[in-house]
C-alpha cells in the first residue's frame, strides 16, 4: 500500500504550450480581457458553430447573466432539476426567482420531461436544463413543452462542452447556453465559462452585464485612438474572463479531439470491466440518434443488493488511495432549500443515494483503471469487512 500512488479524482491535462501562450500575454502588457479572449471566443464559435459567444469568469457568472438577460425577475418561477450543482439554483435565488424543483429521468439523470407540465403555473417563466455528466437532455420533448406554455429554456452545459444532440453541438440551439471551464471540467481555463447567445442584441446585453453595466469595455477604452467616454446603463457585475485564462484555454483547444478519444477509451475500459457486475448500473450512451456523450463524468450506481453500500465503497476506495466523488447531493435536501421548497423527488433521491463518480481524465493509465475496476468488483461482491 505504501508504494501505491494516490489516484486523484481529477487531474487537468495542460499542454506544455500553455507556458509560451501565457508568457505571450504577460510580455504584451495586456493581461486581462483583450486579444486572447477574442481569439478564444472565436475558436469556441468555430467548434460549436455558433456566433455571439461571450467568455465569462465562470459558468456561475454565465448563468447569472443568462437568467438576467432572459428577464427572469423577482417572483418568477423557474423549473429546474434539483440534481445539479448548487450554482444552477443559487443564481436563480440570488435574482429573486423561485426554483421549482423537478425530478430526473431514471436513465439519463437529466430533467424528466414527463415531470415538468404539472409544475407549470401562471408564474412560470423558464425551464433550466442540465446536461448531466455530458449526456444531452431530451431537448425535443422539452422544446415542445416550452413552446406550448411560452417558456424560456436555459441550458446549463457545464458538463457538456462537445456533447452532441441529434447531430448538433450543445450550445448551437436557440437557447442561452452556459459552459464551465472550471479546473475539474472536461475542458478548462482554470476558472472560466462562456454564455452562448443567439443574436447580437443578446450578446451586447451580456457584454454590458459582465462589465459593470458599462456600454464600452476596457480594451476599447484604453486602446490607442479610443475615447475616455463610458456610460453606465444599469448596475452590472464584473464577470469578464482574462487573457491569462484564455491563454490556458487556447493551448488546450487543439487537443480536444485527442482528449475526447482518450476519455472514451477509459469509459470503454470501465464499461468492459464492470459490465458483468450485477450490483451496479453503468451510465449509458445518449438514447437519441446522432448524439454524443461528452463523458465529463463516469457515474455508477451501487444497487441495494450490493454487499457494500455507496458510502462504504467511497471509504474503501479512499483507503486504497483512490479519489472519487458524488455528483450531486440534491439541492432540495440542502439546509437552505429544504426549509423553503418541500418536495419529494423519488428518482433524484434514489439515484443520489446510490451514485459515485469515478476518476476520468486523459492521463489516467490503463493500469490504474484496472485497479479501480478490481477494487469495485471486489467490494460490491464480497463486502469490505
Ligand atoms: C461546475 C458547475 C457549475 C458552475 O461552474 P463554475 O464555472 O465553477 O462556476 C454549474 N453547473 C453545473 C452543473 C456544474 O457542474
Amino acid at each position: 500500500m505504501k508504494n501505491i500512488k494516490y489516484i486523484p479524482f481529477h487531474k487537468p491535462t495542460i499542454p506544455k504550450e500553455v507556458i509560451t501562450s501565457i508568457k505571450g500575454s504577460l510580455d504584451s502588457g495586456w493581461i486581462t480581457t483583450g486579444p486572447k479572449v477574442k481569439r478564444f471566443e472565436k475558436a469556441l464559435s468555430e467548434i460549436i458553430t455558433k456566433n455571439n459567444i461571450v467568455a465569462t469568469s465562470s459558468c456561475t457568472s454565465a448563468l447569472h447573466t443568462a437568467y438576467t438577460i432572459s428577464d427572469i425577475n423577482k417572483g418568477d418561477e423557474v423549473i429546474v432539476p434539483s440534481f445539479t450543482f448548487c450554482s444552477t439554483i443559487n443564481m436563480l435565488v440570488n435574482i429573486g426567482a423561485v426554483p421549482i424543483f423537478v425530478d430526473i429521468d431514471e436513465n439519463s439523470y437529466c430533467i424528466d420531461p414527463n415531470d415538468i407540465e404539472h409544475r407549470i403555473t401562471k408564474k412560470t417563466k423558464a425551464i433550466v436544463v442540465v446536461h448531466y455528466a455530458g449526456m444531452p437532455a431530451d431537448m425535443s420533448k422539452i422544446n415542445k413543452i416550452a413552446k406550448k406554455y411560452k417558456l424560456i429554456i436555459i441550458e446549463d452545459a457545464a458538463h457538456a462542452f462537445t456533447s452532441i444532440y441529434k447531430g448538433k453541438f450543445i450550445g448551437s440551439s436557440k437557447n442561452l447556453t452556459c459552459f464551465s471551464f472550471y479546473a475539474t471540467k472536461n475542458f478548462t481555463t482554470a476558472e472560466g465559462g462562456a454564455i452562448v447567445c443567439s443574436n447580437i442584441k443578446q450578446e451586447n446585453r451580456a457584454r454590458i452585464f459582465i462589465n459593470h453595466g458599462i456600454s464600452k469595455n476596457a480594451s476599447t477604452r484604453y486602446a490607442q485612438g479610443g475615447t475616455y467616454q463610458y456610460d453606465v446603463l444599469s448596475p452590472g457585475y464584473k464577470y469578464n474572463l482574462s487573457d491569462i485564462h484564455a491563454s490556458i484555454g487556447l493551448s488546450q483547444l487543439p487537443y480536444q479531439k485527442v482528449f475526447r478519444k482518450q476519455r472514451l477509451n477509459i469509459v470503454n475500459r470501465y464499461k468492459n470491466g464492470l459490465i458483468n457486475n450485477n450490483y451496479l448500473i453503468l451510465p449509458t450512451d445518449p438514447p437519441y440518434p446522432n448524439s454524443t456523450h461528452a463523458w465529463h463524468l463516469f457515474t455508477i450506481q451501487i444497487l441495494p443488493s450490493s454487499k457494500c453500500t455507496r458510502d462504504e465503497l467511497f471509504s474503501f476506495l479512499m483507503q486504497n488511495k483512490i479519489g472519487t466523488s458524488v455528483h450531486y447531493i440534491p439541492n432540495h435536501l440542502q439546509t437552505y432549500y429544504k426549509g423553503k421548497n418541500k418536495v419529494h423527488l423519488p428518482i433524484t433521491e434514489k439515484i443520489a443515494s446510490r451514485i459515485i463518480s469515478l476518476p476520468l481524465y486523459e492521463s489516467l493509465s490503463n493500469t490504474n483503471v484496472d485497479r479501480i475496476i478490481k477494487l469495485i468488483n471486489y467490494a460490491t461482491k464480497n463486502g469490505i469487512k
